[in-house]
């Protein structure tokens, strides 16, 4: 039965979720007729949904196959500078906007996922909403599309930083510092704590990956 409340999505977000929440990771193969089959859906749109994520280099072609694009390490360290200044500018924002209701589920957020240490597939979604919450705040629809962008290209990383030995805790702190920033309406303080934030992330999944490497 499906939830009168939530819309039916359409083939374009079931793919993107499956990529998100790396059901297909980059790399692999992506064939029409699974999909139809998986979703429960006609060739057509699964086609034209696949077509669209081809335009928007989500997906790229190998021969005569169409699979998950991969990121190399330049437009990854490009990606996570757009998004260091984009999130800063949000939470810049949201310390001028955000309504008291908007601020208070941000602060319910950080105490709330402190029970989610130790599970990482389910701290990055919660990461996910934290930061989706900080766009909304902003009240900047163009900022929103323009975030919403970036994160679409950060479904490409196979892994999520947040998988790293301590990097949870020391998140959830850095969550913690951009809320009490937001709270005061301090945009300098918010903006920087939001981009010191990004650069952590970073800085930690380049570790990871050297580590990746080496194997
Ligand atoms: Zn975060």
């Amino acid at each position: 039965m499906l939830d009168p409340k939530s819309p039916q999505k359409d083939a374009y977000q079931l793919i993107l979720e499956a990529i998100d929440s790396h059901i297909y990771k980059p790399g692999d193969r992506l064939v029409e007729s699974d999909l139809a089959d998986r979703f429960g859906m006609s060739r057509t749109p699964i086609r034209e949904a696949l077509q669209r994520l081809e335009t928007q280099s989500l997906l790229t072609r190998d021969g005569r196959s169409l699979i998950v694009a991969s990121l190399d390490h330049t437009q990854m360290a490009e990606l996570y500078v757009v998004r260091g200044e984009l999130e800063g500018l949000a939470a810049r924002l949201a310390a001028r906007h955000a309504t008291p209701e908007e601020v208070r589920v941000l602060r319910d957020m950080v105490e709330a996922d402190r029970s989610l240490l130790g599970d990482p597939a389910a701290l990055a979604r919660a990461n996910k909403r934290f930061h989706k919450q900080i766009h909304l705040a902003s009240h900047n629809r163009f900022l929103v599309q323009q975030l919403d962008l970036v994160h679409r290209s950060m479904a490409l990383l196979a892994t999520t930083s947040l998988a790293a030995d301590g990097r949870g805790d020391d998140a959830l702190a850095e969550h913690d510092a951009i809320v009490r920033a937001i709270e005061e309406g301090n945009g300098d303080a918010a903006d920087k704590a939001l981009r010191d934030h990004i650069s952590k992330a970073f800085v930690t999944r380049l570790k990871l990956d050297a580590v990746a490497d080496e194997a």
